[in-house]
């Protein structure tokens, strides 16, 4: 396998092969992203990315049962490559259950219905997309690119088509000022959405990142962990999902949190009632991006 730069991945694909066909993020504009400012958006040539899934299956067998294809957004490509590609790994991997891969609304909503059914068809059956926030305010402020009800649509219409969800909550994204307003919209786009999977992940300002001027010029001011928690609670709270597993134990996080919502709803709350009250917060210098 051949791969540039620093490759990403969702910590549930950790025992997937990672297959690369874009190299970086064809957005690449978020204020607190810094995954891919050291690439410029590129597609890598088909024939070099199928000789790579040619390499894994000579390198590691035909077990293989998982894929994900890299970088960034990579439902971006067209689905006349997606396909050969998807081929390309079912040939090779006949035990192939799942493929997945990074989606921002425009990728989802640049693609029919019949073209993302085409997708689910060759296995492409997990998309993890960024809502970050429900506010339009704090995505237009962060140049997210799309506005809430578009990533709630994009979401729906690939549901719809059998792929499933795993959507990104960024706690903190609101600031100190907005973090009310965050955590409700937050909570009515995941709602609409009802993903199959939804991770809060913190806010983290990396150096160099727009926000990291934002916070510099006071624009933007951090939560402290107290906050950050009861901007979970809040969140938490106004969620109506229908069946949702629950993800808060990303190294970014402050108070590790896990379960299947609705049903833990109140569990959820009062760990984080309880790590308020006694201050029972992860040490900064065990969390991580
Ligand atoms: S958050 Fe996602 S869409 Fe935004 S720049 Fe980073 S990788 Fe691209």
């Amino acid at each position: 396998m051949r791969y540039e730069g620093n490759i990403f991945r969702p910590p549930s694909e950790a025992r997937s092969l990672l297959v690369q066909a874009t190299v970086g993020c064809s957005h690449n504009r978020c204020a607190f992203c810094a995954m891919y400012r050291d690439k410029r958006f590129r597609v890598r040539p088909l024939e070099e990315v199928l000789e790579d899934v040619r390499s894994a299956r000579r390198h590691y067998g035909p077990g293989l049962r998982r894929a994900f294809i890299c970088d960034g957004n990579a439902l971006v490509l067209p689905n006349r490559y997606l396909v050969s590609l998807l081929e390309e790994l079912a040939g090779s991997f006949p035990e192939l259950q799942r493929v997945g891969v990074y989606a921002n609304a425009r990728d989802i909503a640049g693609k029919t219905v019949p073209e993302l059914d085409e997708l689910v068809r060759h296995r492409l059956t997990m998309f993890y997309l960024g809502l970050e926030s429900g506010s339009d305010r704090v995505l237009a402020r962060m140049d997210k690119g799309a506005t809430a009800d578009e990533m709630v649509s994009a979401v729906n219409k690939a549901q719809a088509a059998g792929m499933k969800s795993s959507v990104i909550y960024l706690l903190g994204l609101g600031g100190r000022q907005d973090w009310r307003e965050h955590a409700l919209a937050s909570a009515q786009a995941v709602s609409a959405m009802n993903p199959n999977y939804l991770s809060a992940l913190t806010v983290t300002v990396v150096p160099g990142t727009p926000l990291a001027a934002m916070l510099e010029s006071g624009e933007f001011e951090l939560p402290s962990p107290e906050e950050f928690a009861l901007e979970l609670k809040l969140f938490l709270e106004n969620l109506a999902v229908r069946a949702t597993v629950f993800r808060s134990n990303h190294a970014s996080n402050y108070v590790p949190l896990a379960g299947r919502l609705p049903r833990d709803r109140d569990r959820l709350v009062a760990e984080l009632e309880s790590a308020i009250a006694h201050h029972r917060f992860k040490p900064e210098y065990l969390r991580g991006l």
